[in-house]
């Protein structure tokens, strides 16, 4: 695409933009004086739907209206209500609906998958990582290893960029995978890197990685909603994302959690279980034996919280009308236009650490600002720019084809323009 520098340029392509009226089914926050927010922030927490609200007030109606019944006579009945969501995710992460399941938090699914794709023996019981991997997901893979007796300073291999570089390159995973033959049990990447907006080749690393005999597992926290993982493809054995970010399912929302087909009735794995994960059909038999739901629903631990649920669902029904193909096609022009403008600034004091070529990237892109200055940052908050601040040295900037238009990436350029100056 050929993008210039004008205003009119912006609103022209807005014009065109097929999704354009999707901006209005989304509260945009307001500032003190009551002016909307330039929201480029869904990286971090994804905007509320129109309609979340009645989605949760219909819940709430309906607990009130049947009580206890509700499990079966809500119009949508409790107990199945997971199900309600599956085909929908299961089409935004590329995976079958039986592959696919919403539950708990995010870190807490990344352990539960650890307990059944984490299995170290002897002298395979190394993890590998990306080296700057979300916090929460180095703590959950450290306290892993030490859970089996295993130092992490010995058992966690980073994935490391080069000097001088800051995005990680497949044949450097290749590399550190031959120097350590036979003694890498799980490798688990960030799909996308929340600090680079990275995003990697998932289907050529689970292919390296089964090469050399590992599990591969993939945090979507980052890619879900926003690239297309195509899970099933890539033969992962597992993956776990959050619905808060750019799923729009509101704070602390869900997580959901991905297993493939081929396990899905594999009674060897071991996992930690409860009774939300047995066999629906005898579910309320309440027998002594367990036996696994097949699929990732098998995993369920608890019977889940509906309001949470509904919000989700909620969401959901957005993307569904929007259509993923539709909102990927115009995130990579959007996300084009707005390395295009920066790029046009010729600043030395801002350089792009995200990949240039669209495949590698999702919407964000994060700039390093030189000398850590963390005041051009301050400035934009002050400008009414809802961003975040990485330290030491990062702005995210992330602007999502659901509820964020070319006039907000152009509108974002100004304000920067004038901060800089
Ligand atoms: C946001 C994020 C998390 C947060 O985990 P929660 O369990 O949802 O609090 C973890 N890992 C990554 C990569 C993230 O981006």
């Amino acid at each position: 695409m050929n993008y210039n520098t004008t205003e009119a340029f912006a609103q022209e392509l807005d014009q065109k933009d097929p999704l354009k009226e999707f901006r209005n089914e989304f509260l945009f926050p307001k500032n003190q004086d009551g002016k909307p927010q330039l929201y480029l922030c869904g990286n971090s927490l994804g905007l509320q739907p129109q309609q979340t609200a009645n989605y949760i007030q219909k819940e709430l109606q309906d607990w009130a209206n049947y009580g206890v019944n509700g499990h079966t006579e809500a119009e949508h009945a409790w107990m199945p209500y997971h199900e309600f969501l599956s085909e929908s995710m299961a089409k935004i992460v590329g995976a079958k609906p039986h592959e696919v399941i919403v539950m708990n938090t995010l870190t807490v699914n990344l352990h539960l998958m650890m307990v059944s794709f984490y299995e170290p023996k002897g002298k395979r019981n190394k993890i590998i990582i990306e080296a700057d991997a979300f916090p929460s997901d180095k703590y959950a893979v450290e306290s892993q290893l030490k859970f089996h007796n295993i130092d992490p300073a010995e058992g966690l291999l980073l994935w490391k960029p080069r000097p001088g570089e800051y995005t990680c390159r497949t044949e450097d995973l290749e590399q550190l995978l031959e120097t350590h033959k036979d003694e890498v049990a799980l490798v688990m990447i960030g799909s996308t890197n929340y600090y680079t907006g990275q995003a990697f080749n998932l289907k050529a690393i689970t292919k390296l990685g089964h090469k050399h005999g590992a599990k591969v597992g993939f945090d979507l926290a980052h890619g879900a909603g926003n690239i297309q993982p195509d899970l099933h493809n890539t033969n992962a054995d597992f993956a776990v994302w959050c619905t808060y970010k750019y799923l729009n399912s509101g704070p602390g929302s869900l997580g959901g959690c991905f297993v493939h087909e081929r396990h899905a009735n594999s009674p060897k794995l071991k996992r930690f279980v409860g009774w939300w994960g047995h066999d629906k059909s005898t579910r309320f038999n309440m027998r002594k034996d367990f036996k696994p739901m097949p699929g990732a629903e098998g995993w369920q631990l608890s019977n889940p919280p509906i309001l949470s649920m509904a919000a989700i669902r909620a969401s959901l029904d957005v993307f569904e009308r929007a259509g993923f193909d539709n909102l990927r096609q115009k995130s990579k022009q959007l996300t084009g236009y707005l390395a295009y403008l920066v790029e046009e600034l010729n600043n030395p004091n801002i350089r792009i650490i995200t990949p240039s070529h669209p495949d590698e990237r999702g919407c964000q892109l994060s700039f390093q600002i030189k000398g850590a200055n963390k005041s051009v940052f301050d400035a934009l908050s002050k400008a009414n720019v809802v961003a975040d601040w990485r330290e030491p040295d990062v702005i995210r900037i992330a602007p999502t084809p659901l509820y964020n238009s070319y006039t907000d990436v152009y509108t974002f350029i100004q304000r920067l323009k004038q901060v800089l100056a």
